[in-house]
C-alpha cells in the first residue's frame, strides 16, 4: 500500500522505540537495565487515581467539551496563577490527549507551509517531525559549543523573513539546561523584535536541581504573555504519563482554532483522566516535591559514576530526570551513538537512547526514571562493556 508522502518522511520517535525495545527484551525474561523510558518511574498518587475512580462509579464516562471540562480549565487557570505568577481565563486554554498532543495541534494550527521555526538543538525529538507535518522548516541552532545553551545573538543569525516561531524547552529534554531569567531576557528581546511567537515547552518545571531555578519567558513582560504559548501537562509532575492530559495556554483566538482542530480529531480528553487532573491540579502537592528529591538523589549517583565512565563527558543537568553525556571519544570504533546503543543493549544489557533523534550524533541520552541499585548495575555494565 502506498503511504503518503508526509507520514513517509517521519521517523518512529526513537525514544518510544527504545523504551520498547527494553521492553519487549524484558517480556522474553531478559534482566534489562531501561535508561531509555522518559517518564517517572513513580505511581500516579493514590489521592489522583481515587478522583478517578470516583469518576467512573458516578458514571462519568461521556463525551466533554472538545477542549476540556470547565472545572479542569478552572484547575488550569488556578495552578497557573500559583506557579507562574500569571492571570489568564478559560478561554486561554485548551486541554488535549497529553502534552505532545497539544504541541501537534498547536504547531497544526499556527504553521503554513515554508514557515520557519527555530529549534535549538539538542531538541526533543519530536519537534522537527511536528513542525515538518505541519509543512513548514525546522530551523536548527546547534548549541553543543555553547554549554547546551542558546544566546541570543546565535538566534539573531538565524532569524529569517519566514521565521514564525521558536521552541524554548526548559528544562530541556535531553539536556536538562535550565535558563536562568536573565538568559530569557535576552532571548526574548531577539524574539520581540522580530514577531515571534514563542512556544515554551515548560513541562519539566517542577523537575529543578539546588542551584537552579524555573523562569518561563511567558512571565518575563505583559507583551511576552500574549505572544507565548505555554505547554503543559501532568505527565511528568506527577507521573501520569499513561493517562493522556496535556494542555496548551496562549491567545484566546489561537486556542479556539486549535479546539476546533482538535474537534475534527480526537473530540474531548478522556473524560475520567480529566477528573483525575483535577486532583492532580488542585489537591494536595507533596508528591511532586518527593519525587524531585528523589530524582534529585539519583542525579548525584549518574553524575558522579557516569564522569567515572572512560570516554564520556557530560554536563550537569539543571532539570529533568536526564543526563546527556558526549561520547564522541568511542565513535572511532561504533561509528554512530545507534551503533554504540545496539552494542550496549546487545552486550550489556542496557538501554540507552541514541543522540542523533536529538540532533546531537555525539551524545547519548540516559533516563535516570529508575531506581537507585539499577542506576549503580546499569552504569557499571556500560562501564565493564566499554572497558
Ligand atoms: N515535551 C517534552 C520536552 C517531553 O519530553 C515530552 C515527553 N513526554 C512531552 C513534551 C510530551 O509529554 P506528554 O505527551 O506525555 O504529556
Ligand atoms: N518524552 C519522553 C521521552 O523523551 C517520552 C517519549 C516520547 O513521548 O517521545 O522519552
Amino acid at each position: 500500500m502506498k503511504i503518503s508522502t508526509t507520514v513517509s518522511s517521519i521517523p518512529t520517535s526513537p525514544t518510544l522505540a527504545v523504551t520498547s525495545k527494553a521492553k519487549a527484551l524484558k517480556a522474553q525474561g531478559k534482566n534489562v537495565i531501561g535508561f531509555g523510558a522518559g517518564e517517572p518511574d513513580f505511581d500516579t498518587p493514590e489521592h489522583i487515581k481515587q478522583a478517578a475512580i470516583r469518576a467512573l462509579e458516578n458514571g462519568f464516562t461521556k463525551y466533554t467539551p472538545v477542549g476540556g471540562m470547565v472545572e479542569l480549565k478552572d484547575a488550569i487557570v488556578y495552578r497557573t496563577s500559583e506557579d507562574y505568577g500569571i492571570e489568564i481565563t478559560p478561554e486561554n486554554v485548551v486541554v488535549s490527549c497529553g502534552a505532545k498532543h497539544s504541541l501537534f495541534n498547536l504547531l497544526l494550527t499556527i504553521l503554513s507551509p515554508g514557515d520557519e521555526v527555530i529549534c535549538p538543538s539538542p531538541y526533543w525529538v519530536s519537534y522537527p517531525p511536528i513542525i515538518r507535518i505541519a509543512g513548514a522548516v525546522p530551523v536548527i541552532i546547534d548549541t553543543t559549543e555553547n554549554n547546551m545553551r542558546l544566546e541570543a545573538a546565535q538566534l539573531k543569525e538565524s532569524i529569517t523573513k519566514r521565521t514564525r516561531a521558536i521552541i524554548i524547552n526548559s528544562p530541556c529534554n535531553p539536556t536538562g539546561t535550565t535558563y536562568t531569567r536573565k538568559e530569557l531576557e535576552k532571548i526574548a528581546e531577539v524574539c520581540l523584535e522580530n514577531d515571534l511567537m514563542i512556544i515554551s515547552d515548560d513541562i519539566y518545571h517542577k523537575i529543578v536541581y539546588s542551584g537552579s531555578e524555573f523562569s518561563s519567558i511567558a512571565t518575563l513582560s505583559r507583551e511576552l504573555t500574549e505572544r507565548t504559548f505555554i505547554i503543559q501537562g501532568v505527565s511528568k509532575t506527577y507521573a501520569m504519563t499513561g493517562w493522556r492530559i496535556g494542555y496548551c495556554i496562549g491567545n484566546a483566538e489561537v486556542i479556539s482554532a486549535m479546539t476546533r482542530l482538535q474537534s475534527q480529531s480526537t473530540s474531548n480528553p478522556t473524560s475520567f483522566a480529566q477528573a483525575a487532573s483535577i486532583e492532580a491540579l488542585k489537591g494536595p502537592q507533596d508528591t511532586v516535591e518527593d519525587m524531585r528529591k528523589t530524582f534529585e538523589k539519583r542525579k548525584a549517583i549518574m553524575v558522579s559514576m557516569l564522569s567515572d565512565i572512560p570516554g564520556f563527558e557530560l554536563i550537569e543537568p539543571q532539570g529533568t530526570f536526564y543526563c546527556f553525556p558526549s561520547v564522541k571519544a568511542h565513535l572511532d570504533r561504533f561509528k554512530t551513538t545507534s551503533g554504540l546503543a545496539d552494542f550496549l543493549l546487545e552486550k550489556a544489557l542496557v538501554a540507552v537512547v541514541p543522540g542523533e533523534g536529538f540532533g546531537s550524533p555525539d551524545h547519548i541520552r540516559l533516563s535516570f526514571a529508575l531506581h537507585d541499585e539499577n542506576i549503580v548495575d546499569g552504569l557499571n555494565r556500560i562501564k565493564q562493556a566499554l572497558s
